[in-house]
């Protein structure tokens, strides 16, 4: 009805609305992060449902990571659309080849190995007599990733590599052998990569015309999100899934491509206007997610780029108020920085921000240890992001084989009950133990629980090969049962979600950018647009940190990273500069001076333009904090940190 559709219209500016009710065909809107891209095209979704344009089950979105997958369902469900598809390319295909599979190929159904497949490309490389080192399987695997997303074979893979510039693993030769050994030890075991799924599906429609038809009869109006990081392979997907339609909406930025290293390119969205002239184009500038300082500082960090292509040159307009000053902050050594990262995020929810509103991001998934003890420490509840570590416990594998084992039995009943038998037999009790691994291995079962207990109330058919169907999807698109807390991500997995708070952490150069980028132009203004993405997440809060040495105590040899030059306060006044001295413990034994006695604290000491008070540095001061820190070795079993906040004792 007309009037629920200017209610859903309000919420968008002119030219976001524009393109939501664009006619049906092709829509592009270019934007940087934070314009309403996906609001754009949830509400254009919605507004053709609702409109009667097309049906709900017609309509297929895709993106990238599963997170923002997720993202797309629930803000679609917000706005009342049921059935609509959204899903990242890979579950697309992987529900698609499930489902044409029996007609393509017939016989057994395959297996995934994505677990197994550094095992796979060891086995690849020693028939090919190369090093099995862990390293460099991990290395080949990358390349055989990039050929394949790339589409090239095995065969072009040597001179494919020439023309790219960036050095191979081994010499190319050896790479296409191992590449080449690899498919053939994988397409023997019935075994397929996440990149097969699409591969598969591909063929399965470009082969079988019956295949096609269904699926495009199936399948009309077409929604791509972060379509500045497709690779050859998505698009070859999506132009076997248009045929020869053009019901297809892209958005995306492509200050934000951050997978070009595995074969990812923002060209079909920078040329999208000119495949398809009759396209609708848009750009939106207006920046509603952030506030304007921290708008102010995602202009200055993607100003710096370089070698931009034309059309990717847009500067944000920050919509919001004035929000608190973005704060920089140094520190000696990582732990120092995860527990201070830990006590900032214990104020923040003492301030009644939400956990689920606060994200740690870092480069490196390796980089999430040290913040999820600190967590640990303060009791906070956390999620690691990216998943994979989820469906890789133990204990999660052995209950996915027990439940597999339970469903192929055929098990009519309710799927609570039938899955708390099953978890209860892999080791589920009532209580949680105490803690340590144990409560971890506990916290994981019951996760599977609870999503069972969703599942049961949201999709009333769904019985045990359903849920284990469902526990499949969600490992090949490594999402993890959700759980309330605090996000760890990675970088890559944060991109089109935001957070109230947000602490980009490990900004030294060796992690952001990475180490192996170093004297690679290409390859930093990568680093650079993903410390972008990072930036750009925040919608109040936004905390940047970095220390100078990785271990405790360790020799401080790492500079801070060379995007943050643009940005300290000398060129932003709005944002301060902190440094954070001496290794911590966020429940520090200290002894007050005055009294005598000992108490747990995590010990802050602001000194000059400090946010809260009028304090201004004084000598002596000073010298008794020099005290502290030489006391601490006989007084304290915990060392004591103490923080700064004035710019002009960074010297
Ligand atoms: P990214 O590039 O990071 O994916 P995006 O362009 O997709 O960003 P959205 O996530 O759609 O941006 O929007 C950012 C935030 O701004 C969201 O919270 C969204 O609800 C809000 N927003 C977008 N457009 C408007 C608007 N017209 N009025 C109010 N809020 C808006
Ligand atoms: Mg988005």
């Amino acid at each position: 009805d007309s009037r629920t559709d200017t209610g859903l219209l309000d919420g968008l500016d002119p030219e976001q609305r524009a393109a939501a009710t664009a006619p049906r065909g092709p829509v592009c809107v270019l934007a940087g992060a934070g314009t309403g891209k996906t609001r754009t095209i949830t509400h254009r979704i919605a507004h053709l449902v609702r409109g009667g344009h097309v049906a709900a089950g017609q309509v297929l979105a895709v993106t990238f990571t599963s997170r923002a997958a997720g993202e797309l369902r629930s803000r679609l469900r917000a706005l009342g659309v049921e059935g609509a598809q959204a899903r990242t390319f890979h579950a697309a295909a992987l529900r698609q080849l499930r489902y044409f599979w029996p007609r393509v190929v017939g016989g057994p159904q395959w297996d995934l190995i994505e677990n197994n497949k550094l095992r796979l490309i060891g086995q690849a490389a020693h028939r090919t007599g190369l090093s099995t080192e862990v390293e460099v399987l991990r290395d080949l695997a990358g390349e055989i990733e990039w050929a394949k997303a790339s589409l090239i074979v095995p065969d072009d893979y040597p001179a494919a590599a020439a023309r790219r510039q960036r050095d191979t693993p081994e010499p190319p030769t050896r790479v296409a052998a191992v590449y080449r050994q690899y498919e053939e030890l994988k397409n023997s075991a019935r075994l397929l990569d996440f990149d097969d799924l699409l591969l598969h599906t591909i063929a399965a429609l470009e082969e079988h015309r019956a295949v096609a038809e269904e699926f495009r009869d199936r399948y009309r109006c077409f929604v791509v999100d972060e379509y500045q990081d497709v690779t050859p392979l998505q698009q070859r997907l999506l132009d076997a899934w248009l045929g020869e339609r053009d019901d297809l909406t892209v958005v995306g930025d492509a200050n934000q491509t951050i997978y070009s290293f595995g074969g990812a390119s923002p060209r079909p969205l920078l040329e999208f206007p000119r495949r398809f002239p009759e396209a609708t184009v848009i750009r939106l500038e207006r920046d509603y997610r952030s506030t304007p300082q921290v708008v102010a500082l995602a202009n200055s960090a993607i100003g710096a780029a370089r070698g931009r292509p034309a059309g990717s040159r847009l500067r944000l307009v920050g919509q919001r108020p004035d929000g608190p000053p973005p704060r920089f902050v140094e520190f000696d050594d990582e732990p120092a920085e995860a527990a201070a990262t830990a006590a900032r995020i214990r104020d923040l929810l003492d301030a009644g921000v939400a956990a689920s509103e606060i994200a740690v991001l870092y480069r490196v998934n390796a980089q999430s240890e040290a913040y999820e003890q600190a967590l640990a420490e303060q009791d906070i509840p956390y999620l690691v992001r990216g998943g994979e570590r989820f469906f890789a416990r133990t204990e999660v594998r052995q209950a996915m084989v027990a439940l597999r084992t339970a469903a192929s039995r055929a098990e009519p009943g309710e799927l609570v009950p039938a899955v708390g038998a099953v978890l209860g037999q892999v080791g589920l009790t009532e209580q949680p133990p105490a803690g340590g691994s144990a409560r971890e291995r506990w916290d994981a079962l019951a996760a599977l629980r609870d999503l069972a207990d969703e599942l049961s109330r949201t999709v009333p058919d769904m019985d045990l090969p359903g849920f284990v169907a469902e526990l499949d999807q969600r490992a090949a698109a490594q999402h993890p049962p959700t759980v309330a807390g605090v996000t760890l991500a990675s970088l890559h997995a944060a991109k089109g979600l935001e957070w109230d708070a947000v602490f980009l952490v490990g900004l030294a150069e060796g992690t952001v950018p990475i180490q192996r980028a170093d004297g690679d132009e290409q390859a930093i203004e990568e680093e650079r647009r993903l410390f972008y993405v990072g930036l750009t997440r925040a919608r109040e809060h936004l905390t940047l940190s970095w220390s100078l040495s990785r271990t405790a105590g360790g020799r401080r040899h790492r500079r801070r990273s060379r995007f943050l030059y643009g940005l300290l306060p000398e060129n932003h006044p709005a944002s301060r500069v902190a440094r954070a001295s001496g290794s911590s413990g966020p429940r520090a034994k200290v002894r007050c001076r005055v009294c005598g006695s000992s108490l747990m604290a995590t010990i802050e000491i602001k000194l000059g333009r400090c946010e809260g008070c009028p304090s201004t540095v004084d000598e002596e001061l000073l010298e008794r904090l020099r005290g502290w820190r030489g006391a601490r070795a006989r007084e304290l079993k915990v060392p004591v940190y103490v923080v700064f906040t004035d710019a002009t004792l960074m010297a």
